[in-house]
């Protein structure tokens, strides 16, 4: 067993050192209300889930969401056919960026896990699942998380009444024809933030971690994406799940990962384990903080790098 109790341990205590760096994403209120302070880490190593810190306690998935959500995409569409509407391209620029839009070859999200991209996603399945794209994204969601997974109401609220920058990203995608007009705009959106509300804790995203990371099956030997969807969204994770940190990730962790402003970061490797981690003080590119320190303690510690 490499993940020991006293390995995780001491990732924690050094984790906690840096507890007062970053700051929480207050650009959605409800997610500025959250304790600063908490922190976690949940391993699955020999299908057994281990944990040290706050891994009981939920938060929202945020961007984490965006795997899942290309991977419906990609039940739907080759990544060919989706590249019409939504990239696989490293992003340079914040993840919620106006202009790196506005730059890009027509317009189109540079990749699917940046705001504009997962929107254009989330459009892609509106089209195809209309009133139950939500409904739809859930189940997947349960299938890689946890059966008893539910959302925030307050805080895909939240998101909706301060959702200003997404809304520009949304229209300006309509303005140049990446979303087609007669979608329902509010629908879209109401089904992203609700998307991004989903509460998890270290534990749910460990398991995701092990989906992905066993070539799409759990710890019940269930198939819950196909082993070439799996390696098609670690690549993704490695190139872009970090947004304009990726590439600073990829050298001092060593793993394909993808972090949401929540807090949480899920990471994936060859191996069939699953690691994540959480803290809710985010770095200057959204990224938790304590988080990227733990996970690159981690990887130093235990020679997890896979690159
Ligand atoms: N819901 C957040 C937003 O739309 C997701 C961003 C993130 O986690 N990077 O801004």
């Amino acid at each position: 067993m490499i993940y020991s109790e006293e390995v995780l341990q001491k990732t924690l205590n050094l984790g906690k050192k840096y507890l007062h760096e970053g700051a929480v994403a207050d650009y959605i209120p409800e997610l500025a209300k959250v304790d600063a302070n908490k922190i976690a880490i949940s391993v699955i190593e020999n299908d057994e889930l281990h944990s040290v810190g706050d891994s009981k306690v939920k938060f929202s998935i945020q961007s984490v969401v965006k795997v899942i959500l290309y991977s419906i995409a990609m039940d739907n569409y080759s990544v060919d056919e989706l590249k019409k509407y939504v990239g696989v391209k490293p992003s340079a620029k914040a993840f919620n960026s106006v202009i790196e839009l506005e730059l890009s070859d027509k317009s189109i999200p540079v990749n699917p896990f940046i705001n504009a991209g997962a929107i254009v996603i989330v459009a892609i399945l509106y089209n195809i699942y209309k009133g139950e794209t939500f409904d739809i994204i859930l189940k997947k969601a349960r299938a890689f998380l946890g059966d008893d997974v539910d959302y925030s109401r307050e805080i895909a609220e939240s998101e909706k009444e301060s959702s200003f920058t997404n809304r520009t990203l949304i229209y300006l995608m309509l303005s140049r024809g990446i979303i087609p007009n007669d979608i329902q705009v509010e629908e879209v959106l109401d089904t992203y933030f609700k998307a991004c509300s989903i509460l998890v804790n270290t534990e749910n995203l460990a398991h995701m971690s092990y989906v992905l990371s066993n070539n799409g099956k759990n710890l019940k030997g269930e198939e819950i994406i196909t082993e070439r969807e799996s390696r098609i969204l670690r690549s993704l994770m490695a190139t872009c799940g970090t947004y304009d940190y990726s590439g600073d990730f990829a050298i001092r962790v060593g793993l394909p990962a993808k972090s949401g402003v929540g807090g949480g970061i899920v990471t994936a490797s060859n191996k069939n384990t699953g690691l994540a981690v959480y803290s809710p003080r985010l770095d200057s590119h959204g990224n938790s903080y304590c988080g990227v320190r733990m996970l690159e303690f981690l990887s130093k510690e235990l020679n997890l790098y896979i690159y």
